[in-house]
């Protein structure tokens, strides 16, 4: 069932899904799956800081001292270090409890953020990994329709400066969540 990337036109705009390791692929900016520390972690997070050195950490550093915690729902932007991109926006996915305490809302919030930093910065792509559904225990089907829902919405809308948003997606089960929400969201790729 798989086309592998998986290219959709929204006007002048792109939504794209891949499946791959997000710090492969170039972008102007790459989002992360932080947690509310900055402090890095494991999943895409270690990946990120792996690849893109001890830079972004050091700009984490400073962030932290003004902001204290990131809540989740937001994001903050670094410098990406030895990533193939120019930003890294750490947003703070909401931890899965069962859905009815404002988890959709917190996802959804996480991908607009990163949206409008991108945008703010003058980024013309971006790419995006499926937040909350590792460590953080977001079931798929549901965060893959909260993503796509909440990225579709921006690309429509005539202010944004994104030209092109890619979902990178760690495997076929995630990849294969992602299609079927952007089939249910926007009808099947012809
Ligand atoms: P969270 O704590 O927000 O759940 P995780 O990093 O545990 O964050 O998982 C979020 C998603 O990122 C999962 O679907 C996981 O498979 C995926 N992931 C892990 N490593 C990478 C990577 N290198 N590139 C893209 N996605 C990744």
């Amino acid at each position: 069932m798989s086309r592998d990337p998986l290219v959709i036109t929204i006007g002048e705009r792109t939504l794209a899904l891949q499946s791959g390791d997000i710090t492969k692929v170039p972008a102007n900016a790459i989002g992360n799956a932080a947690n509310s520390a900055l402090r890095g972690g494991g999943g895409v997070d270690g990946a990120i800081h792996r690849a893109g050195g001890p830079a972004i950490m050091r700009e984490l550093d400073a962030i932290r001292e003004r902001i204290g915690k990131c809540t989740p729902g937001d994001a903050v932007a670094t410098g990406a270090g030895d990533l193939p991109a120019r930003w890294v926006l750490h947003a703070v996915g909401p931890i899965y409890r069962d859905g009815r305490h404002g988890e959709p809302e917190a996802l959804a919030s996480c991908f607009r953020r990163c949206m409008e930093l991108a945008g703010e910065l003058g980024a013309r792509s971006l790419t995006l990994p499926a937040i909350s559904t590792g460590v953080y225990g977001y079931p798929l089907d549901a965060a893959a329709d909260v993503a796509v829902r909440t990225v579709v919405e921006i690309l429509k809308a005539p202010e944004t400066r994104l030209r092109r948003v890619t979902f990178v997606l760690f495997g076929k089960a995630p990849f294969e969540a992602f299609q079927r929400a952007s089939n249910r969201l926007l009808g099947p790729t012809p």
